[in-house]
């Protein structure tokens, strides 16, 4: 797993340095750090004439990602969502506004795709355990016992921040959203730091802040998801945008044949299995994006294209088993396949 990540971040980095050396300012350096969090490698690339400070600002961002990561891990059990999970069943837990702003918009993303996101999935997550060590297909008593506890409408609110599972067995899990939130706050960091142009690359999660020093808009590359990571099919343009895809290719382990990938259908309590292989959105919000991307997986590809399009602003990519390529209807033109044996069909 850690290879594979490693060899996506090293991919990653070379495409991106490529990007951007086409048409920078002189006066204007590109300044750029790496570091693993969250469970992934992140990379933070900004453009500033003084390299110091722009060393400084990717020092704050990567403290204010840990501290997000300290709060929000389910794997931590000092953290918020931690804590919430060991008082499951008895206690209200007091966590900041922050933490519990992300839990209402993760039950927001469960309200609108009747349950297919869920952060109430904590449990299944840790019983299939994908992309750690103890990955494993569970039984099917495990799993009908796990699923008993998978229900974003018994996560309970009191007052301001005060969150409650209902159940002692409840467990919340924020990794299909968090990613979004921390590429967000990142953002927020560098605007206010007085930074024009910069990539943000939470393992996948893509913050473009601003246009390349040139004028012209960055171009991301969508993970080809039948190739070694970093191979990319197509080429989407934006500037002020985030590209966050979710696919089945990022976190799975194969037994007899079958992939079993770490995004759960919270109906089945197996890995969805709809025909899509990646869903890819495209809009101003990373929170939004991560909960979208994870929701389209899970919801498939005719309600998952019907969600999106019913929201301004938002776009998807969505990629099928057979290589068919589903666009919503504002990224007309602005994405082009750049491996021919894929096929835009709408
Ligand atoms: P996404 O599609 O965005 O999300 C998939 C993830 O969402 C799954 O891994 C699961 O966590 C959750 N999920 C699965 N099904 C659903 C569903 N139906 N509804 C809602 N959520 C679902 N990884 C480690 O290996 N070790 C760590 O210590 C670790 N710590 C982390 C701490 C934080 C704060 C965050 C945000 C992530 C951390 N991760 C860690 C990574 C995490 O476990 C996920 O694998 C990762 O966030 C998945 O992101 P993605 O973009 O690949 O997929
Ligand atoms: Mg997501």
């Amino acid at each position: 797993m850690k290879n594979k990540t490693l060899k996506y971040f090293i991919l990653m980095v070379t495409i991106l340095l490529t990007t951007f050396q086409v048409g920078c300012k002189s006066e204007e350096k590109m300044v750029s750090d790496s570091t693993y969090m969250l469970g992934t490698y992140l990379q933070l690339s900004v453009w500033t004439s003084n390299e110091a400070k722009g060393m400084d600002i990717i020092k704050t961002a990567f403290e204010r990602i840990k501290e997000i990561e300290d709060k929000m891990s389910a794997n931590i059990d000092e953290s918020e969502i931690g804590q919430i999970n060991q008082n499951a069943g008895r206690d209200y837990v007091e966590v900041s506004e922050e933490t519990s702003e992300l839990i209402k918009k993760a039950v927001h993303y469960a309200q609108v795709t009747d349950g297919a996101f869920d952060p109430a999935i904590g449990k299944l997550v840790k019983l299939w355990g994908i992309g750690t060590e103890n990955e494993r297909i569970p039984s099917e008593d495990e799993i009908r016992d796990a699923l008993s506890f998978v229900d974003y409408r018994k996560i309970e609110f009191q007052g301001e921040n005060k969150v409650k599972l209902s159940e002692p067995e409840m467990r919340i899990d924020l990794g299909g959203i968090a990613k979004g939130y921390a590429a967000d706050e990142v953002t927020k960091i560098m605007r206010e730091k007085g930074i024009k142009h910069a990539i943000i690359n939470l393992g996948g999660n893509v913050v473009t802040l601003g246009k390349k020093t040139d004028g012209s808009s960055w171009k991301i590359g969508i993970q080809d998801p039948f190739e070694p990571t970093g191979t990319h099919m197509g080429i989407i343009e934006a500037h002020d945008q985030t590209v966050v895809t979710s696919g089945n290719y990022e976190r799975y382990f194969i037994q007899d044949d079958k992939r079993y990938h770490h995004i759960i259908d919270p109906k089945s309590g197996y890995p969805a299995e709809n025909g899509i292989v990646s869903a890819s959105i495209i809009t101003n919000s990373s929170t939004d994006a991560d909960g979208l991307s994870t929701s389209v997986y899970v919801l498939g590809l005719d309600k998952g294209m019907k969600l999106i399009e019913s929201l301004d602003g938002v776009e998807c990519i969505i990629i099928t088993e057979d290589k068919k390529v589903y666009l919503s209807s504002g990224l007309t033109g602005r994405f082009q396949i750049i491996n021919n044996s894929f096929q835009i069909v709408n």
